[in-house]
């Protein structure tokens, strides 16, 4: 079955191209630090947040810190990013909440992480893929492409990762145990190999299932 012929070779693919070593967050071991990591990246690259991450988190260290953040210092810190006040504002705000409704810590439940300001389906199920070890999926731009051009998923929807079909799929991916590996793999794969413009298919191991591929070569 293609799905799982696509899980074996991303574990794979991730097995020999672990670029953890590339995204510091990855092995912070501080809830606090992978959850703003997941905040910068959204709307900016990966590559763009790992320097300034570093500032951010030395700046402020836990969640306290941040709620009493003043927005023009939290600004130099996003602005290298592109980020202005709209995202000041949202983690003052999540860091507020985080600290008076859950005494501080992260939720563990996705309906609360739904609730949290800023936080949406994608940033949930990363915090709980990444910080409580959930074997569950994220869809985002890229990991949709992987998706579309690997199984030709079609959408209806103008943006692919708002479709809840598409996030039923998903959901079925992740091996069991080994969701953050998968989530991993699929987001490192994407920047790597299945690019948004020239993807590398010519040394790509999906290219034998791969309905793009397909299309191409036919
Ligand atoms: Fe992406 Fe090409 Fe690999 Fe298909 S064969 S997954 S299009 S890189």
């Amino acid at each position: 079955m293609r799905s799982s012929q696509f899980v074996k070779n991303l574990m794979m693919w991730r097995g020999k191209n672990n670029l953890d070593f590339c995204f510091p967050w990855r092995n912070a071991g501080d809830p606090y630090k992978v959850l703003i990591a997941e905040i910068l990246l959204k709307k900016t690259t990966r590559k763009q947040v790992a320097n300034q991450w570093f500032k951010f988190i030395k700046k402020y260290p836990d969640f306290n810190a941040l709620k009493n953040a003043k927005t023009a210092s939290l600004l130099k810190v996003l602005r290298p990013l592109g980020l202005e006040h709209v995202r000041a504002k949202q983690l003052k705000r999540l860091a507020s909440v985080i600290v008076s409704e859950f005494s501080g810590k992260i939720p563990s439940d996705q309906d609360k992480l739904l609730s949290l300001p800023g936080v949406g389906r994608y940033s949930a199920n990363a915090v709980l893929s990444f910080i409580f070890n959930y074997d569950i999926s994220m869809i985002d731009a890229n990991t949709a492409r992987v998706l579309q051009r690997v199984f030709g998923l079609k959408s209806k929807k103008k943006r692919p990762r708002a479709d809840n079909a598409w996030w039923t799929f998903a959901e079925s991916l992740p091996p069991k145990g080994k969701g953050k590996e998968f989530n991993y793999g699929i987001l490192d794969f994407a920047s790597e190999i299945c690019t948004a413009k020239n993807p590398k298919c010519s040394i790509c191991p999906m290219s034998k299932i791969c309905s793009y591929y397909k299309h191409l070569a036919s």
